[in-house]
């Protein structure tokens, strides 16, 4: 690995490791985790980190930078990184969400194991713990049941401008507290009826220290817990707990709860005063989210997107999805690369669309296979053929490198014949300024064949061109002695009439018109792009026939296309791709 940049994270870790501050830490477990009980092979002195989404939807690649960030400086610094579902809100979370989160981030290129580096958890395990967490402070007078409505609880709290109101139910005696939580916990109380809060400060600077909510009620089942609760933990009492109980080091997460810290802070010191968890306890460091132009990531606009069928499903090629990605034809080294790429700094910005796909080129440009493909075809039709053939059936076998900077992998071959398919674009009638390509009169080599000069082209009635007509040049092959003596200004690709195969190619462009939706008084959904898909039949090579799903290819002068995951079956005859990206960046445009 080459030395990577720093940046203030891997500075606050290797302060900390030469420090030592977590090494003295006695290891506790976590409670109804057998395997963590003894300190055995859990060295407290290593960086641990956690990637913990709440299985809500599927990881778009926000998280992956996430993903990367966490597992990346734990692998770099002989750490841990857990990942944890932070399963804490049982009405929005799925065991589909679940599976699929765990696939993505296998596929990203990362993983865990039973009790060797990296372990899977899920909040809802601790739910007991927390329970007796939340008892805690109840007994130590630190929370109470607040029985205001939420509106009341909303106005008492105050805002910016003004200091919050206590609510009549702060001074209720420790007894009624404890008595109450208990009533919330065995289902006397009614959804909303009551919360469970932190005693703190009603006219804290900071909105969070106004005595935030710690449970709420909530009637319903959980995927892990079924039945067993009718409270549940409020993510930002929850979070610092399950970061705790795992002895965590370096909580990282995105600049959105910058002002959760104090109160990150606070539990996990009243914790350790009552012994509940270790010191020192973990720390919370924010990073900048990422902002991606032209696509939106969060899960509930995605899911949004998908409910309402504005893109195909979760797996969308237009979607910012991992999943999407992976069947657009992004790899797990292209978004690795991305991520190291945007780094990690203190800001919000934006990062431009491009620098993905940079990275995708950069990571697909040595691995893909190189083919020919027709897009929008239109036919060519040699019109000397068979005279210098000896027939207008005979074919003439040509041939490429499978890649060009790698002569070991091969060629690929397919047959030049009297009638070829070229791209409609490459025929202009009167030929604009630097138009190098087929126009009467002009001669162009057809890349890996022959050159050709261009006689005309046939329209029909509307005045659509139905063929073009050439005249193929003799002793022009490519590859063969003297095929350059004659000089052309321009060179097309093409793909044989006789054996290219009919493939449906979907063409994707940018899912959003604007570069940064959801951002302003506009409904997102207003801002969707309406011709972010279009589908083509086009010809490739016959070399594409035995292409598997999943595969990537460099389309000659058009870009990178992937055989689709789930439609290409060539097997079948069904020869399905999708454009990944151009050769060139065209976003900036
Ligand atoms: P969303 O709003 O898309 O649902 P989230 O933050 O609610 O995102 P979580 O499942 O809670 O989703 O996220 C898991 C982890 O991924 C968190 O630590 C979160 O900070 C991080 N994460 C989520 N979105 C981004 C993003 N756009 N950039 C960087 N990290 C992100
Ligand atoms: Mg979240
Ligand atoms: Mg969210």
């Amino acid at each position: 690995d080459a030395a990577k940049p720093s940046n203030f994270l891997r500075q606050i870790i290797e302060r900390d490791l030469e420090q030592g501050i977590y090494s003295q830490r006695h290891w506790a477990g976590i409670p109804g985790d057998a395997a963590t009980q003894q300190s055995g092979p859990l060295d407290p002195a290593r960086i641990r980190t956690r990637f913990p989404p709440e299985p809500n939807g599927y990881l778009h690649v926000g998280h992956a930078k996430s993903i990367c960030l966490n597992f990346g400086l734990a692998n770099e610094y002989g750490g841990v990184c857990h990942m944890r579902f932070d399963d804490t809100n049982p009405e929005k979370e799925e065991m589909e969400y679940v599976e699929g989160i765990k696939d993505a981030v296998r596929w990203l290129g990362f993983s865990w194991d039973a009790h060797g580096t990296s372990h899977l958890y899920q909040a809802s395990d601790y739910f007991d713990f927390m329970y007796r967490a939340a008892e805690y402070l109840v007994e130590a007078g630190l929370a109470y049941v607040d029985e205001q409505t939420p509106e009341q609880m909303r106005a008492n709290r105050g805002d910016f401008s003004r200091p919050g109101t206590d609510s009549p139910f702060r001074s209720r005696s420790i007894d009624e507290n404890r008595n109450r939580f208990r009533e919330m916990r065995d289902g006397k109380l009614a959804d909303g009826a009551a919360v469970l809060r932190a005693k703190i400060d009603m006219a804290s600077p900071n909105i969070n220290m106004r005595d935030p909510a710690l449970y709420r009620i909530k009637h319903a089942e959980h995927h892990n817990t079924g039945n067993t609760w009718c409270i549940y933990p409020m993510y930002t009492f929850a979070h610092p707990i399950e970061d705790a109980l795992e002895n965590i080091t370096h909580s990282l997460c995105t600049l959105e709860f910058e002002d959760q810290r104090p109160f990150y802070d606070w539990l996990l010191d009243r914790l350790a005063e009552g012994g509940l968890v270790n010191k020192p306890h973990p720390r919370q460091y924010e990073f900048a989210r990422l902002n991606l132009t032209y696509v939106v990531t969060s899960k509930r606009k995605l899911k949004q997107l998908v409910d309402e069928k504005h893109v195909s499903g979760w797996d969308d090629p237009r979607l910012p999805t991992i999943v999407g990605l992976r069947r657009r034809g992004y790899t797990p080294e292209s978004l690795q690369l991305f991520a190291e790429r945007i780094g990690v700094t203190k800001a919000d910005s934006w990062i431009d669309y491009s620098t993905l796909e940079i990275a995708l080129r950069d990571d697909l440009d040595p691995k893909a296979a190189r083919a020919m493909a027709v897009l929008d075809p239109v036919k060519l039709v040699i019109e000397n053929w068979g005279e210098l053939m000896g027939g207008d059936d005979q074919l003439d076998p040509c041939s490429a490198p499978v890649h060009p900077h790698d002569e070991s992998r091969g060629r690929r071959s397919f047959m030049f014949g009297k009638e070829l398919w070229i791209e409609r674009t490459d025929y202009e009638e009167t030929p604009p300024k630097g138009f190098f390509r087929l126009f009467p009169g002009n001669k162009v080599r057809l890349k890996y064949g022959h050159v050709i000069e261009c006689v005309g082209a046939d329209r029909d009635a509307q005045g659509t061109v139905v063929q073009v007509r050439a005249r193929l040049v003799p002793d022009t092959k490519s590859g063969t002695p003297g095929a350059d003596k004659v000089k052309v200004k321009g060179t097309i690709t093409w793909v044989g009439v006789a054996d290219g195969l009919k493939a449906e190619v979907r063409l994707y462009d940018r899912l959003f018109a604007v570069a940064q939706p959801d951002t302003g008084e506009k409904d997102f959904l207003e801002e969707l792009n309406p011709d972010s898909l279009k589908v083509v039949t086009a010809y490739v090579e016959p070399s594409l026939g035995s292409s598997q799903g999943d595969e990537k290819f460099q389309f000659e002068r058009h870009g990178y296309f992937v055989a689709d995951r789930k439609d290409h079956d060539s097997t079948a005859g069904k020869v399905v791709f999708n454009r990944v990206t151009g050769l060139k960046d065209s976003w900036g445009k």
